[in-house]
């Protein structure tokens, strides 16, 4: 009975969000409800296709000439403006290159000579772990020392530290229990002082409005291959806010970053552009492959994703009070302070998670007792989401995720 409320009640949010109901636009294989679109987004239609044309036309006819004809060159500042879009930064501020963990140690070293005379790094001990292995192998470099604090106390600290302070670098969202921390006021806090700010975006970009520009956000970086959708391993991107461009001395001084990349000059000088923060040669068909994959949020308001999303993982909350009463429930409730997963804490969390993805609902499992379900909101439905959890009562309630085969770990959990 509770399952025929609830589907009812399905069936009308779909029609309600039925405007960024954006399944069509992405190839998800049949009978499979997807919810890791966090760590690995979907494969949007065309994707394959450009990528086809960019190998058998650009590179396999059209040779070196592509760089130029096909604007192989340009592509890294061009892709980094579309996603500049998406999270609030007005073009020429973002660039695609490398990989996150690569751009946030720019930054860092960046920030650091920004901000001489100041001798701390604030960042939050419970990152992903390349966020905090950076920002120490960073700080090593660049002669800061890290502090840890989480971004719940993160503006107090701030004010404590005063003028010490260099750089706070957080995630806009965390990546364990989906909780969204407060940009503006870390932002703020840091500025109030005389620091710099760094937003990991990995979490967010492509999932809410994340309002770069209008929170003054110093910098950003992310990956192209979660919510952006951009493929494994796609490229990710770095944000420079336009005042700070001309004083970004980021230490990886490739030639690609330099003024005059052809004049093939032994003496480095930085571009003037966003385009100082490239390094070497760009994986151009991993940028292609980005770029069509951003096509899917063409006409996209992302104030209409982020609803949508919340509307997701609201019900999903919804249907796991309903269907799995008991089961903790890690993620915030109050929809301001909620990414768009919902992770729940189960003491054979990996076990469970396997047994889902044996039913064909993709989740993940992260240390050490985290069920975590992603909510990419172009392409699941209200639909999905209620599937999901009758999923999870029926291997919870049948003990189903006990049998042997699903503790068996992989490389990738
Ligand atoms: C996914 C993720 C990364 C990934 O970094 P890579 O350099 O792409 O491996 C970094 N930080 C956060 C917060 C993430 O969620």
């Amino acid at each position: 009975m509770v399952d025929a409320a609830l589907a009812a009640r399905a069936r009308s949010l779909d029609e309600e969000h039925h405007d960024t109901d954006l399944r069509g636009r992405f190839r998800l294989p049949a009978g499979t409800t997807y919810l890791d679109g966090n760590s690995l987004g979907a494969l949007p239609v065309g994707v394959a296709e450009a990528v086809a044309d960019a190998v058998t036309r650009q590179w396999g006819n059209d040779l070196i000439a592509s760089w130029n004809t096909a604007d192989w060159w340009g592509a890294s500042a061009r892709v980094g403006d579309r996603i500049g879009a998406l999270v609030g930064s007005a073009p020429g501020q973002v660039l695609v290159a490398d990989s996150t963990s690569v751009n946030l140690f720019k930054v860092v070293v960046a920030a650091a000579r920004m901000r001489p005379g100041r001798d701390i790094l604030l960042t939050d001990g419970d990152s992903f772990p390349t966020d905090v292995h950076i920002a120490e192998g960073a700080a090593r470099v660049a002669g800061l020392v890290v502090e840890r604090v989480s971004p719940a106390d993160a503006p107090a600290r701030i004010a404590e530290l005063g003028d010490r302070l260099a750089l706070a670098a957080y995630s806009s969202v965390d990546y364990r229990t989906g909780e969204l921390w407060d940009l503006p006021a870390i932002t703020r806090a840091a500025h109030d002082v005389g620091a710099l700010v760094c937003w990991d975006l990995c979490h967010s970009a492509g999932a809410m409005e994340v309002g770069l520009d209008d929170h003054d956000a110093d910098f950003a970086v992310g990956c192209g291959y979660k919510y952006l959708n951009g493929g494994p391993g796609a490229p990710a991107f770095i944000h420079v806010a336009a005042q700070h461009i001309s004083s970004f001395d980021q230490p990886l001084t490739g030639w690609n970053g330099h003024a005059e990349p052809f004049a093939m000059s032994p003496d480095y000088a930085p571009a003037p552009t966003i385009e100082r923060a490239r390094v070497g040669t760009p994986p151009v068909l991993g940028v292609l492959a980005l770029e069509a994959a951003l096509k899917a949020f063409d006409g996209v308001g992302m104030a209409g994703v982020r609803r949508r999303s919340l509307a997701l993982t609201g019900f999903f909350l919804e249907c796991v009070d309903a269907l799995v009463p008991g089961i903790v429930v890690a993620s915030p409730r109050d929809d301001a302070r909620r990414g768009s997963q919902v992770s729940l804490r189960h003491p054979h969390a990996y076990a469970v998670v396997q047994a889902l993805i044996a039913r064909r609902v993709i989740g993940d499992f992260r240390e050490p007792d985290i069920i975590r379900l992603g909510f990419a909101p172009l392409y699941l439905t209200h639909a999905d989401v209620l599937r999901a959890a009758e999923h999870l009562r029926e291997v919870l309630g049948t003990r189903e995720f006990a049998r042997p085969e699903f503790s068996v770990r992989g490389a990738v959990t």
